[in-house]
């Protein structure tokens, strides 16, 4: 969808309800509530965009993203940067020398913190992005200075894909997921702290996933004592996997792979035929409702052990959903790499 059509609803929905809707942020050219905006944003994109707050250096999801594509507001969709003007500045936020068009950004000046400089913000909606100042590269010298939070990308690269799963010796792909609170989970930097044991299951609404959760729960403190964190992975949306989380009381980390890139990366993903969806409904299950997306695709069931360099040092899938690694087998498997390592 894009921001016009985005828009539309909006105004359309504002209208609806505009009898009980009538706190708006007044930065945002009352397209979208506060209410709206609190749910749908995290708080640091909240504070950022609607509070001209500033995230701190090197913490942003995009000041070391290197992949191809656009960057957009986070609230209301406009395109702004391309990655081909995105430079390393060595300032910890994502900088570009110029934006996507003379019109999406919109500039004020801001004497705040007894300094002279120029704010930036989406022409489109007000929200704050950072500022512009005069040290940046050629051709326009410019440094446009912007906060991850503010932004949201869309990629052109084609995903990595493999016919076939990584299998040991193998280095896992970069690339983030995001927590039960949306915020997102580096996967690369995560196996640098410590090494893990990396889990892709289907969803909450698979009973042979709960069991296999369950299961893992099991041999937690184990792994936990032999140095490994247990990460699970499906496409289920990170409210889901919160449900997850407290139905079964977990104590590792759920992460949601929604579009499904880390499954493709690992090449463990498979799109499921009309008639298999079909029956799914009938049983009550929609994939749909589950990821908040519209691939009907879902991983093959597997588990990985990585190592802090993001090597894989086990791997184990079947694309048999019904059969899953035991958490005895998988401690076994732990072990032994526990002792290699040292
Ligand atoms: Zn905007």
């Amino acid at each position: 969808m894009n921001s016009k059509c985005i828009m539309i609803s909006v105004t359309l929905v504002l209208a609806a309800c505009a009898e009980q809707e009538v706190t708006t942020v007044d930065r945002t050219n009352e397209q979208f509530t506060k209410r709206e905006l609190q749910t749908r944003l995290s708080d640091i994109q909240y504070h950022v965009t609607q509070e001209k707050g500033t995230e701190r250096p090197y913490t942003g999801k995009y000041w070391n993203h290197k992949q191809l594509g656009t960057y957009s507001c986070v609230v209301c969709g406009q395109d702004l940067f391309l990655s081909d003007t995105k430079f390393d500045s060595g300032c910890g936020w994502p900088s570009y020398f110029k934006p996507i068009n003379e019109n999406c950004i919109t500039e004020h000046r801001d004497t705040s913190l007894g300094m002279v400089r120029t704010e930036v913000v989406c022409s489109e909606c007000g929200a704050h992005l950072g500022h512009v100042f005069p040290d940046g590269p050629p051709p326009t010298g410019l440094r446009y200075c912007i906060n991850s939070a503010s932004l949201n990308f869309r990629s052109n690269e084609t995903p990595v894909a493999h016919d076939q799963p990584l299998a040991v010796g193998d280095t896992i792909p970069s690339i983030f997921l995001e927590a039960t609170e949306k915020q997102p989970f580096d996967l690369r930097s995560s196996a640098a702290e410590q090494p893990l044991v990396l889990i892709f299951y289907r969803g909450g609404w698979c009973p042979y996933c709960t069991e296999h959760l369950r299961d893992l729960q099991s041999v937690e403190p184990n792994l936990r004592g032999l140095g490994f964190r247990i990460l699970a992975i499906s496409p289920d949306r990170p409210e889901k996997l919160k449900e997850t989380t407290e139905k079964d009381e977990l104590t590792y980390t759920l992460l949601s792979d929604s579009s499904m890139v880390a499954a493709k990366a690992f090449g463990l993903a498979f799109e499921v035929d009309a008639s298999t969806l079909e029956k799914y409904k009938g049983y009550g299950i929609d994939l749909e409702e589950a990821s908040g997306e519209n691939h009907h695709m879902l991983p093959v069931p597997a588990v990985f052990i990585v190592d802090t360099a993001g090597t894989i040092r086990f791997a184990h899938s079947n694309p048999d959903y019904k059969v899953r690694l035991s958490g005895e087998k998988l401690l076994e498997a732990a072990r032994e790499v526990a002792m290699n390592v040292q």
